[in-house]
């Protein structure tokens, strides 16, 4: 029997443990995972609300567009398989209600929910006085409600990601950076997930350029944990303010709500008090009741964003085709797991695949 191929994927964010968890299913490949944390999730994954927004997210079409919607989808089947698998629970609370406070929304909404039919995703659009009668604790001109979409818990996902690519064979082996990709001879595929990290993996085999150019920067995001008794709130806020602003308000149940996230282009260490007030007074616009709210927890990460190309970068290091790289997902590394994924998995086992991944190529 031929021996399997030796995969080593560097960096165990959602990213990595997804793609571990893919390729541990086939036979014909080993799959090791190192992590320069002692433990996996700790990175961007670990400071991510795990909102899955694809199908009201207001880009209608494109490639981009098809592979959110593709990963809602395979959602749907990989958290219960996950759960069954591991008999971990990833909590998760399905369907995701937009509000705006701008007004006119309607026509372009009513756009996107005639395309989201042709896609296969059920919207449905609430005026101003339907969201008063439904939602009597929230404010907003009108709402978007998408049934399909949803948020996960990121940490647990990862856990449960780790525990079922271990049942099926995998290693993982932390407290251990990777330095130089020229350090891990033994393999014959490279996979690089290191988020923020793989700048530095990348430009390893890059030696000979004189300044070898940065993939990523890192934009921070800062989110709070909240407790409120008695709102009955159990479906995933996005809302927008009028100034074009969102946030989201994720329920986790027991009377407590994660509000995220900041978007931050300057490179000021993280957390900033002033944010926090900053994100409850937009929880506040949408839902009064948050005034109520006790601040239990606030915490910042930084999210892998593209420097000079789109979200995210997939496929195969120009010049350097044992290596593949996934990574700069940047506001939606979780929601972009699954296929991302399933595109490495079909780039490492058949060298090609069929979803449209090549505009997310890197160029040399
Ligand atoms: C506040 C906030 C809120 C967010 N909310 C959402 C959301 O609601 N929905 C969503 O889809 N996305 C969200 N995101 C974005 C999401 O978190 C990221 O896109 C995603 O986590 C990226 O995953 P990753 O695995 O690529 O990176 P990471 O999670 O950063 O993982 C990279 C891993 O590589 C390891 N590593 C780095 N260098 C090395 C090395 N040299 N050797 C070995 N290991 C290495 C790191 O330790 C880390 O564990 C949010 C991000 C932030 C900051």
């Amino acid at each position: 029997m031929a021996r399997p191929e030796q995969v080593v994927i560097i960096g165990c964010g959602a990213i990595g443990a997804s793609i571990a968890y893919k390729l541990s299913q086939s036979a014909s490949l080993q799959v090791t995972v190192l992590e320069a944390n002692s433990q996996a999730g700790q990175g961007a994954t670990g400071a991510s609300l795990g909102v899955l927004m694809a199908a009201c997210s207001q880009k209608a079409t494109g490639d981009l567009v098809t592979l959110r919607l593709a990963s809602l989808r395979l959602y749907e089947q990989l958290i219960p398989q996950l759960e069954r698998q591991t008999g971990l629970s990833i909590p998760n609370c399905a369907g995701i209600l937009c509000l705006s406070q701008k007004i006119g929304s309607e026509s372009k909404w009513q756009s996107l929910i005639g395309k989201r039919q042709q896609q296969g995703f059920d919207l449905q659009f609430f005026d101003r006085d339907h969201v008063r009668s439904k939602y009597p604790f929230l404010s907003a001109q009108s709402a978007l409600y998408s049934p399909s979409d949803r948020a996960l818990h990121p940490s647990m996902l990862v856990q449960a990601l780790v525990k079922a690519a271990t049942l099926n064979g995998a290693k993982f082996i932390y407290d251990h950076p990777v330095d130089r990709l020229a350090d891990i001879p033994d393999a014959d595929k490279i996979v690089i997930t290191a988020g923020l990290g793989s700048d530095r993996l990348r430009q390893s085999l890059d030696l000979d350029l004189d300044r070898p150019s940065n993939l990523l920067a890192p934009v921070g995001g800062q989110a709070i944990l909240v407790e409120l008794p008695d709102l009955s709130l159990n479906a995933v806020i996005h809302a927008e303010a009028a100034n074009g602003e969102d946030i989201n308000i994720v329920p986790l149940g027991f009377d407590r709500y994660w509000i995220g996230a900041t978007v931050e282009f300057e490179p000021d260490t993280l957390p900033r008090t002033s944010n926090i007030s900053l994100l409850l007074d937009k929880a506040i616009e949408f839902c009064p009741a948050f005034a109520k709210a006790k601040i239990i927890e606030t915490w910042a990460g930084y999210r892998p964003r593209p420097v000079s190309q789109r979200s995210p970068i997939l496929g195969f290091l120009p010049s350097h085709p044992n290596v593949s790289i996934a990574t700069g997902h940047y506001r939606n590394g979780v929601l972009m797991a699954p296929i991302t994924a399933e595109i490495i998995n079909d780039l490492i086992l058949k060298g090609e695949s069929d979803r449209p991944w090549q505009g997310f190529a890197l160029k040399s």
